[in-house]
């Protein structure tokens, strides 16, 4: 979908942009069912790439943590049940110990926002790191597993992995050769069927497009999610940019990172209610635009 608003199934409404998704809701019954009382409410943010050092280019490391206050009161007052973290929460230190300094200093930012988290691995996060590492500096066990919620299934994969099977670590990969490894396909697919629910799935790098910032199989993972009939949305990161396409039934959104510019008129981050009769809404902060969707 090139242009959104050309779409009949498309509409503005205030600074939200509406999407209907597969199953049509007559649009006064969608504007009910949109100010419904959210069944579960989660705090999304995306690269952060905390680093104690200068700017480079556009991306901001020290003004992370400024950004990440405020997002933290944000999300805080807005009682989130759980804030999912879509990977690059810090970027390359000079020593491993350094970078378990950032990992730390972060974290306990945000750690703050009440309820659970959840660590999608991007790959900056292990690019001095090893995955054990970054892991345990986040008191995680594993890179991809899944969970319920609300009557609602949520899925958090692990793209970081090379073409050869090889996981990412302590600078072992080139960024564009992101993959989602065999094994980890067959259990999406057995963990889709098992669960009677709609799902959600979060990851960093982008299963919607052919570019430099996509899984490189993203086809195959996308024939899996497909397959299944139950996956509604995808939120993923890795651009920087806010994007929004759907494929085959499949919202896959694409939000805006924290770490770009400066000031307060920069930051990005999102809050996701999760409505009755399958409705999504998305209200982004700061540079993070806002959408609704059927599913
Ligand atoms: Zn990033």
């Amino acid at each position: 979908m090139n242009n959104p608003i050309l779409n009949r199934r498309a509409f503005l409404q205030g600074s939200t942009l509406f999407l209907l998704g597969p199953a049509i809701v007559a649009q006064n019954s969608w504007a009910e069912l949109t100010s419904a009382q959210p069944k579960l409410r989660i705090g999304l943010l995306t690269d952060l790439h905390y680093a104690d050092k200068p700017p480079a280019g556009t991306r901001y490391y020290r003004e992370t943590p400024g950004k990440l206050e405020k997002a933290v009161q944000r999300l805080t007052a807005d009682k989130v049940d759980f804030t999912v973290e879509i990977g690059d929460l810090v970027d390359a230190a000079p020593s491993v110990e350094d970078e378990l300094g950032y990992l730390k200093a972060i974290n306990a930012q945000l750690q703050k926002v009440p309820g659970d988290r959840h660590y999608v691995l991007g790959n900056h996060c292990v690019q001095t790191l090893t995955k054990a590492e970054f892991l345990g500096g986040v008191a995680r066990e594993k890179s991809h597993y899944s969970f319920a919620a609300a009557g609602w299934h949520f899925v958090v994969l692990d793209a970081c992995f090379r073409s050869d099977g090889e996981s990412y670590g302590r600078n072992n990969f080139t960024w564009t050769d992101a993959n989602i490894p065999a094994d980890q396909l067959k259990w999406l697919e057995t963990d889709l069927k098992k669960s009677e629910e709609r799902a959600i799935v979060f990851v960093h790098q982008r299963l919607d497009e052919t570019k430099q910032h996509s899984v490189k199989n993203a086809a195959t993972v996308r024939k899996v999610l497909e397959s299944s009939g139950k996956v509604a949305a995808v939120f993923q990161g890795h651009s920087h940019q806010n994007d929004y396409q759907q494929i085959g039934g499949v919202h896959y959104c694409t939000l805006a990172a924290m770490v770009e510019g400066s000031g307060a008129d920069n930051s990005a981050f999102a809050r996701l209610d999760v409505l009755p009769q399958g409705a999504l809404k998305l209200t982004g902060f700061v540079k993070q635009k806002s959408y609704a969707w059927s599913t």
